[in-house]
């Protein structure tokens, strides 16, 4: 999952980072809001941890400005200021959820995850497609009841494309999904062939179906009911 962080505390952002791709996120920090807006315009995030007070600038007028893109990511507001207001207002323009600084990294964890299953498999701990079965949580794949152990990337790369099931995905998009923006995307593209060469080739040998189809020329679309 990829993850923008706005926070200006550098040394909170890096803790919260540093956590978050431990548990196998990509994560960048933006730690103003001018970075964070850019951010939001150029490239897109799975889910946001936004601070209201910025330098530059108000948490909120991200959120608005990520709805306005019409951004399907989700938000997290992180806030010193225990106010009412603010959470109110957050919840109305659109964030998900509010923590009360300070919390414990495991919290937001917990938060992202209820959050991120929410927002993309209607709240369930399995997903099941035909003959694959996924618990997010264990970060467990099974076809046909026998587990496939998939890397981190087949991983990500088999759930984005759960998420974005029978939509083209460009090469560009995986590459950004899988790495973040600052790759190189040439490299990339032999890099995204392979693993989804693999991803493909183990869900076969288990015995499930040839669900990733190659686009010519645009990219991948894994294509399900
Ligand atoms: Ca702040």
């Amino acid at each position: 999952m990829k993850i923008l962080i706005v926070e200006d505390e550098k040394a909170l952002a890096d803790s919260i980072l540093t956590y978050l791709e431990q548990e196998g996120n990509i994560c960048e920090a933006a730690l103003d809001f001018q970075t964070a807006s850019e951010k939001i315009s150029l490239y897109r995030y799975d889910c946001l941890i936004i601070d209201l007070t910025l330098p530059g600038g108000n948490g909120l007028t991200l959120i608005n400005e990520l709805k306005a893109t019409e951004s399907e990511a989700g938000v997290i507001i992180i806030s010193a200021k225990d106010s009412t207001d603010d959470k109110i207002i957050g919840l109305d323009i659109g964030a998900d959820d509010y923590l009360t600084k300070p919390f414990h990294l495991s919290e937001l964890n917990a938060r992202i995850k209820s959050l991120m299953r929410r927002r993309s498999f209607s709240g369930k701990r399995e997903i099941i497609i035909d003959e694959i079965r996924i618990i997010p949580d264990l970060f467990q794949v099974f076809v046909n009841n026998s587990e496939v152990v998939l890397t981190k990337k087949e991983y990500d790369l088999l759930m984005y494309f759960l998420t974005n099931k029978n939509r083209v995905l460009t090469k560009e998009s995986i590459a950004e999904h899988l790495w973040g923006d600052d790759i190189d995307m040439a490299d990339s593209y032999d890099f995204i062939y392979t693993h989804i060469k693999n991803l493909r080739r183990k869900i076969m040998e288990t015995g499930g179906s040839d669900y990733i189809e190659t686009i010519y020329k645009m990219g991948y679309k894994f294509k399900a009911s």
